[in-house]
């Protein structure tokens, strides 16, 4: 890369799941990165291996309080994204989409500097509209135990789109759907975890329901990559843009899958559904597609086995000392 193409980029929620991976792949690109996380549902082990890099920075701040830093580009991560961490403080959940968007938006409005918000599927709650496409306003529950994230994300969306027309900023907007992959927090509620961590102790998959609702699984590779592209396109292009795996699959074939590939014993029980559980989910990406040029490459067993993998090193302590 030549130096002038080489960014200052800050990742909000760069020590989570999805944000390390980005912060990851951002340093290989050969940008600068600062990452900037409170470690509420983050770690440090996370970003333990990038902290040498003589290209990355890390400040532990909140982005409900106001940051004055200098970059190039934004990418808007913050925010807990399992329903076991939002639900753990919903007041929290929303202060942090829409006081986080409110100040990270101030922040990029003062720099001009391109912002990229980290949406979601969860915008269009409990779909009536199936596969989900950019212009279904979404059935979200305003009240409910979900809605401290779908309706935080869903003003923040707001914000982003006022802000453009208000003042002119360039934001991008992505719906990300459901994405799993190494350094998903293994106690962060999510189905994928779950299951991985249930089957490696051969302990019985806790199926929420009965299992026929639907996801569709995107490995985490695949999304990092779209979101750049995404960040990377024309000024006039906002979306909101679906990025996601649009194949589907029932939590019951998951299970199944999940047993299979890690070669557990696991058997599988029946527990009850929460509240608000969408029954269907699924992607129509053709938007991304065209606009992007990108379609997700990892098979659901490909990128399975690497999280497995991931987990197995996790528990057997491996990880923690490669990572040390
Ligand atoms: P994660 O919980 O692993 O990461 C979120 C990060 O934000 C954590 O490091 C956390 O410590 C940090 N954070 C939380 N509140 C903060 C605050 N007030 N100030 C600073 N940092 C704060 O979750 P993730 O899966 O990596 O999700 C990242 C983003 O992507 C989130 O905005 C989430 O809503 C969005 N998203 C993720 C998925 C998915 O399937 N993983 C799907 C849709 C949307
Ligand atoms: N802000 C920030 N960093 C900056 C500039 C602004 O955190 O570099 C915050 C600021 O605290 C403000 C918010 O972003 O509360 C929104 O900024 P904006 O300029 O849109 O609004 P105003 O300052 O007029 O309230
Ligand atoms: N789920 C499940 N067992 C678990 C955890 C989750 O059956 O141990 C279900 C959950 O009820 C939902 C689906 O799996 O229907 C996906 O849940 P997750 O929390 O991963 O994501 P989200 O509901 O936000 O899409």
């Amino acid at each position: 890369m030549k130096e002038s193409d080489c960014k200052r980029i800050l990742v909000t929620g760069g020590a989570g799941f999805l944000g390390s991976h980005l912060c990851e792949y951002l340093l290989e690109q050969g940008h600068d990165v600062l990452c900037v996380d409170n470690f509420y549902t983050g770690s440090k082990r996370n970003i333990a291996h990038l902290r040498a890099h003589p290209r990355f920075e890390l400040l532990r701040h909140d982005v409900t309080f106001p940051l004055y830093v200098e970059v190039d580009e934004i990418y808007n991560l913050a925010c807990p994204a399992s329903p076991v961490h939002y639900q753990n403080d919903p007041v929290q959940t929303t202060k942090t989409s829409v006081h986080g968007a409110i100040n990270m938006l101030g922040l990029a409005k003062r720099l001009k500097a391109k912002i990229l918000q980290a949406s979601t599927s969860e915008v269009y709650g409990d779909p009536g509209v199936h596969p989900q496409t950019e212009d279904y306003w979404g059935n979200v529950n305003p009240i409910g135990l979900r809605s401290c994230y779908d309706e935080g994300k869903r003003c923040a969306e707001t914000l982003f789109m006022d802000y453009r027309r208000q003042h002119g900023l360039q934001v991008k907007i992505a719906r990300i759907f459901n994405t799993y992959g190494p350094r998903m927090h293994p106690d962060d509620g999510r189905v994928v975890s779950n299951f991985i961590m249930q089957a490696l102790a051969d302990e019985p998959l806790t199926i929420y329901g009965d299992g026929s609702q639907t996801r569709a699984f995107c490995y985490v590779d695949d999304l990092i990559e779209a979101l750049t592209l995404l960040m990377q396109t024309p000024p006039g292009f906002t979306g909101p843009l679906n990025l996601g795996n649009p194949l589907e699959h029932t939590m019951l074939e998951l299970a199944e899958h999940i047993i299979a590939l890690s070669m557990s014993h696991s058997s599988i029980v029946l527990r009850p559904l929460p509240g608000d559980d969408p029954a269907r989910r699924r992607p129509d990406i053709t938007l991304a597609r065209n606009a992007l040029h990108w379609e997700p490459m990892v098979a659901l067993d490909e990128g399975l086995t690497r999280t497995i993998d991931y987990f197995r090193q996790l528990r057997s302590g491996a990880a923690h000392a490669d990572l040390a």
